[in-house]
C-alpha cells in the first residue's frame, strides 16, 4: 500500500508496464505495428534515468533511422523534463563511428579516416575492374560491391573468404582478386566503407578485449529498436557490447584509475549488459539487404533467462485498417499469427480508388488532402507513400498546382534530383545557346574526357572573343586543347546544333516535338544508355527517374499538341521554383515504402497498389520476394492511424511507355467489406466496349466496375489534363521563341468574388485570395469541381 508509482507508467497496460520496469539481462518485446513497441523502449530509457538506477551515459539506445534517433531523445527529454546529455541514442552506423573515431589508432586507422559512400565504393571497384580486366568475366561494380557487401554483413574478410573459396574456379579466383585490392586500397586511403563501420568495431572488441571492456563498463543497458532488421554483423556488434569484463581484465581497468567498483558483481566481474530488443518479423523488410529475422527468433536461445513480452493491443490504427493489415500479412505462412487489435471502434472504411492514370491518381490525393485539411486535419498529419521514387513525379505536379505544401522524405524532389537537372540541362542548351549554366552542366555529362580546366577556358575564351559559351564550343579547335577534347567538346556542340535543328519551323524534315528531342539528346549523349548499362541499383533507380521523365514529356505532347521545347521548360521551371509553399499546420509527406517504418500519420494515401510496383517488378521473380514486398505492403498499412486511401492507376507512364496497369494481387487480400471502392469520373462516363480481360476478372469490388468501358490507353483523349492552356502556334522567327517570355500568372490580379474560368475545372468564384508573391493561392469554388485551392502563378486560369 501506498506504493508510489512513476508517472511514467501512466496510461501503459500491464504487458507494456512489465516491459517498462523489467530488471534483468535481457528483455525480448515482439509484437505488431503500433502497438506501443518503441514507447515502451522510450519510457525505459526515461525510467532507467528518472529512477537514477543509470546515468544518461550508461544507455545507449540503437534506432533504425537519424530520424528516429532525433524522435526518441525528444520524448525522452518530454518525459523527463531535461535533456539527458551523455545518453548515446543513435544509429547502428553513428554509434560505431563514434567509437571507431576514438580507438582509431588501434583500428590501424587515422582519426580523420574517410567514410566512402556507395558511388565511392562504386567508383574505386570500377577501376580494380578495369584494370584486371575482369570486365570480360562478367564482373561489374554493382555486382561486386553488393556480393562484398553481403559477406561483410557476415563479418567474412577476404582472407576467411578465400580460405573457403574454390580456387579452381576462375571466376573465384578473380573475385578474390577484386575483394582483395579493394580491401587494400581503402586501407590505403585510410577509408572505410559503409559496412565496415560495423564489422571493424566488432573486429576491434576481439582483437582488443580492454578496449571492448571499455564500452561494456560504460553502456549498462543497450535497446535496440526494429530488431527484426538487424543483419549478422549488427548482432555480433550487440553481442559484443553485452558480453561480461572478466575480473582481471576489471582488476586491470581499476588499477588504471578507470572505476569499475559500482558495476562489479560479487566475484569482481563486470556482469554484461542489459539488453532490451524489440521487433515484428511481420516488419522485415530489409533481407535484401542482409537482415535475418533468426536474431529474433533465436534470441531466448542466445539470451538464456530472457524475459518475453508481448503486446498485443493496438494504440495507432482504428480496427477497419487493422483487420485489413491482419488479412494481408495472414498470407505469409512461416509466421506465428498474431492478430492486431484496436479499442477504437472500426473507423472508417478504407477508401480505395481507380484511377484512369497516375495524373488522375495525384489529383485524386491532392483533392482528398485537401477535403481533410477542410475538415482540420493539418498537413503534418498526412502522409502519401509510393514504392518507388519515379512515381513522384505526377504526384508532385498535381500538389503544386493544388497549393498543397509537401516535402519529400529521406529523398530529393523529383527537379532536384541530378539526373534530372541533366537531362534538363540538355533541353535548355538546346533551347538556349545563350545558357553558360547549362552548357557547362552537360560539358562532361556523361563523362567525356572534359575536365574543369577546359571548361574555365572554354569561358574565358569566349569572353575574351565576345561570342556565346556555345559559339567557343563550336570553335574549340582555336583554344589549342588536344585533340582528343577537341573532338569531345565539337562532338557535343555538333549534338546540340542538330537538336536545336529540328526546332526549326523551316526544317523540311518537320519539327520535332519534346518528347522527340529529349530522346534525340538522351540517345546521342549516351547519357541513359551509361546509367541503364551501369547495373547499379543507384543508377538503375536513376535511369528510372529520366524515364519518368520522358514519359512526362509524352504527356506534354498529348496535353499540349502544339505545345514547343519552350513551354514545356516553362511549365516545369514553374512547378520547381513553386516548392517550399509553407502553412502553419506543415507539410504533407512523401516517402518510399521502406522510409516509412516506425511512422504513423493521421491519414496515410497508399499509392500505386499495382502489380508490377507492389510487388515490384524485381522482387516478383525472387525467392522470398512477393513475401517480403507483403510485408512491405503490410509496413504501410499500418502506418495510418483514422484514414487509409489505397490507390491505382489503369494506365501508368512507366519506363517511358504508358502501359496497362495491373491491380496488385495483395488487394484482393483484404476483405471487400472494409474497402469503400470510388474511381475515375472519366473511367464511369465511358460506356460500351470491351473490358481488358484482366481487369474484367477483377469487376467483384476492386472499382473496375461494369461501366469502365475500353479505350485505347494512352489516347489520351478523355484523360484528366493536367496542363498549362494550349500554347500559342509558333511564330516564324523561330529563334525569338527561344528567349520567349516565361508563360507566367504572376501579376493576374484576383480577389474574392471575382469568377475565373479554369482549363480543367471549368468555371468557378474565388471566394479568398491569401498568401504573397509566387505563393499567392486562389480558394475557389467551381460550379461543378467543387472547392479547390490554385496556385495563381502556375494555374491554367484566366478571368472571365
Ligand atoms: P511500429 O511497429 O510501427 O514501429 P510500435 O509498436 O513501435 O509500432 P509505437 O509507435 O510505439 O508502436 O506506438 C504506436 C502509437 O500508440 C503511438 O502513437 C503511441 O503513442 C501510442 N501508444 C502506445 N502505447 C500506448 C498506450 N498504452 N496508451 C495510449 N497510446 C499508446
Ligand atoms: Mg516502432
Amino acid at each position: 500500500a501506498g506504493s508510489h508509482q512513476s508517472p511514467l507508467l501512466n496510461g501503459l497496460n500491464p504487458q507494456q508496464r512489465i516491459a517498462v520496469e523489467y530488471r534483468g539481462p535481457a528483455l525480448l518485446i515482439i509484437a505488431g505495428a503500433g502497438s506501443g513497441k518503441t514507447s515502451v523502449l522510450t519510457r525505459r530509457v526515461a525510467s532507467l534515468i528518472d529512477s537514477r538506477e543509470a546515468w544518461p551515459s550508461q544507455i545507449l539506445a540503437i534506432t533504425f533511422t537519424n530520424k528516429a534517433a532525433a524522435e526518441m531523445r525528444e520524448r525522452v527529454k518530454a518525459l523527463l523534463g531535461q535533456g539527458a546529455d551523455g545518453m548515446w541514442i543513435s544509429t547502428f552506423h553513428s554509434s560505431c563511428v563514434r567509437i571507431l573515431r576514438r580507438e582509431a589508432e588501434k583500428a590501424g586507422l587515422t582519426t580523420n579516416f574517410s567514410i566512402y559512400d556507395s558511388s565511392d565504393t562504386r567508383v574505386t571497384l570500377k577501376r580494380i575492374i578495369k584494370g584486371l580486366d575482369a570486365d570480360t568475366l562478367g564482373f561489374t561494380p554493382a555486382n561486386v560491391s553488393s556480393k562484398i557487401s553481403k559477406l561483410k554483413n557476415e563479418l567474412a574478410d577476404v582472407d576467411s573468404y578465400s580460405r573457403n573459396a574454390n580456387m579452381s574456379d576462375p571466376q573465384e579466383v578473380m573475385f578474390v582478386e577484386i575483394f582483395r585490392q579493394y580491401t587494400k586500397r581503402l586501407r590505403d586511403a585510410s577509408a572505410l566503407d559503409f559496412d565496415d563501420l560495423i564489422g571493424e568495431t566488432v573486429y576491434l572488441f576481439r582483437a582488443f578485449p580492454q578496449v571492448a571492456a571499455l564500452y561494456r563498463r560504460r553502456f549498462r543497458h543497450i535497446l535496440v529498436d526494429e530488431y527484426q532488421d538487424t543483419n549478422h554483423a549488427q548482432y555480433s556488434l550487440i553481442r559484443e557490447l553485452t558480453r561480461p569484463v572478466t575480473a582481471e581484465i576489471a582488476e586491470e581497468m581499476e588499477s588504471q584509475g578507470l572505476h569499475v567498483r559500482n558495476v562489479q558483481d560479487a566475484t569482481g566481474t563486470i556482469p554484461g549488459a542489459s539488453l532490451t530488443v524489440v521487433g515484428d518479423s511481420d516488419q522485415s523488410i530489409y533481407a535484401f539487404r542482409g537482415a535475418d529475422i533468426r536474431n529474433i527468433s533465436e534470441f531466448e536461445r542466445d539470451f538464456p533467462g530472457a524475459q518475453v513480452v508481448l503486446l498485443e493491443q493496438n494504440y495507432r490504427s482504428t480496427q477497419n485498417i487493422l483487420s485489413a493489415a491482419n488479412a494481408v500479412i495472414g498470407h505469409n505462412f512461416d509466421r506465428k499469427d498474431k492478430k492486431l487489435w484496436s479499442a477504437d471502434g472500426p473507423g472508417e472504411k478504407i477508401v480505395g480508388y481507380t484511377a484512369y492514370s497516375g495524373h488522375d491518381e495525384a489529383q485524386f490525393v491532392a483533392d482528398e488532402i485537401e477535403a481533410l485539411h477542410s475538415t482540420g486535419m493539418a498537413y503534418r498529419d498526412m502522409a502519401v507513400f509510393y514504392r518507388t521514387n519515379a512515381q513522384t513525379r505526377a504526384l508532385e505536379e498535381i500538389l503544386v498546382r493544388a497549393a498543397v505544401p509537401y516535402r519529400v522524405v529521406g529523398g530529393t524532389k523529383f527537379y532536384e534530383r541530378a539526373e534530372i537537372k541533366d537531362a534538363l540541362a540538355y533541353l535548355i542548351a538546346v533551347a538556349n545557346p545563350a545558357d553558360e549554366l547549362a552548357l557547362r552542366r552537360v560539358l562532361n555529362t556523361p563523362k567525356r574526357g572534359i575536365g574543369p580546366t577546359t571548361e574555365t577556358a572554354l569561358g574565358s575564351f569566349a569572353e575574351a572573343n565576345g561570342i556565346t559559351y556555345r559559339q567557343a564550343m563550336r570553335d574549340a579547335a582555336a583554344l589549342g586543347l588536344g585533340p582528343k577534347v577537341t573532338g569531345s567538346i565539337l562532338q557535343l556542340a555538333g549534338l546540340l546544333d542538330e537538336a536545336a535543328l529540328k526546332l526549326d519551323p523551316e526544317n523540311p524534315a518537320g519539327v520535332a516535338n519534346v518528347a522527340e528531342i529529349l530522346s534525340f539528346v538522351l540517345e546521342q549523349s549516351g547519357l541513359l544508355a551509361g546509367l541503364r548499362n551501369s547495373r547499379d541499383p543507384q543508377d538503375e533507380a536513376r535511369a528510372e527517374n529520366i524515364e519518368e521523365f520522358v514519359a512526362q514529356t509524352k504527356d506534354f505532347n498529348r496535353e499540349n499538341p502544339d505545345g514547343g521545347l519552350v513551354d514545356f521548360l516553362t511549365q516545369v521551371s514553374l512547378v520547381a521554383a513553386a516548392d517550399d509553399l509553407d502553412d502553419e499546420s506543415g507539410t504533407v509527406s512523401l516517402m518510399t515504402l521502406h522510409t516509412a517504418k516506425g511512422l504513423e500519420y493521421d491519414a496515410v494515401f497508399l499509392t500505386g497498389v499495382e502489380e508490377g510496383l507492389l510487388p515490384h517488378q524485381m522482387s516478383a521473380g525472387e525467392p522470398g520476394g512477393p513475401a517480403e514486398e507483403r510485408r512491405l505492403f503490410y509496413v504501410g498499412i499500418t502506418r495510418a492511424k483514422k484514414r487509409l486511401y489505397l490507390s491505382l492507376a489503369m494506365s501508368r507512364a512507366q519506363f517511358g511507355e504508358v502501359n496497362v496497369a495491373m491491380p496488385s494481387r495483395y488487394l484482393q487480400e483484404i476483405p471487400a467489406e472494409l474497402i469503400d471502392w470510388k474511381q475515375s469520373p472519366g473511367m464511369a462516363n465511358s460506356r460500351g466496349g470491351t473490358q481488358p480481360r484482366a481487369l474484367n476478372a477483377r469487376r467483384d469490388g476492386y472499382g473496375f466496375g461494369g461501366s469502365s468501358g475500353s479505350r485505347g490507353v494512352g489516347s489520351g483523349s478523355d484523360r484528366v489534363p493536367a496542363g498549362l492552356p494550349p500554347a500559342p502556334k509558333p511564330k516564324t522567327e523561330w529563334a525569338n521563341r527561344i528567349t520567349a517570355q516565361v508563360r507566367d500568372n504572376g501579376d493576374l490580379t484576383l480577389e474574392a468574388g471575382d469568377r475565373i474560368r479554369h482549363v480543367d475545372f471549368g468555371d468557378g468564384r474565388v471566394n479568398q485570395v491569401t498568401g504573397e508573391g509566387t505563393k499567392r493561392i486562389a480558394h475557389v469554388q467551381f460550379d461543378t469541381s467543387g472547392a479547390k485551392k490554385l496556385l495563381i502563378k502556375v494555374a491554367p486560369i484566366e478571368k472571365i
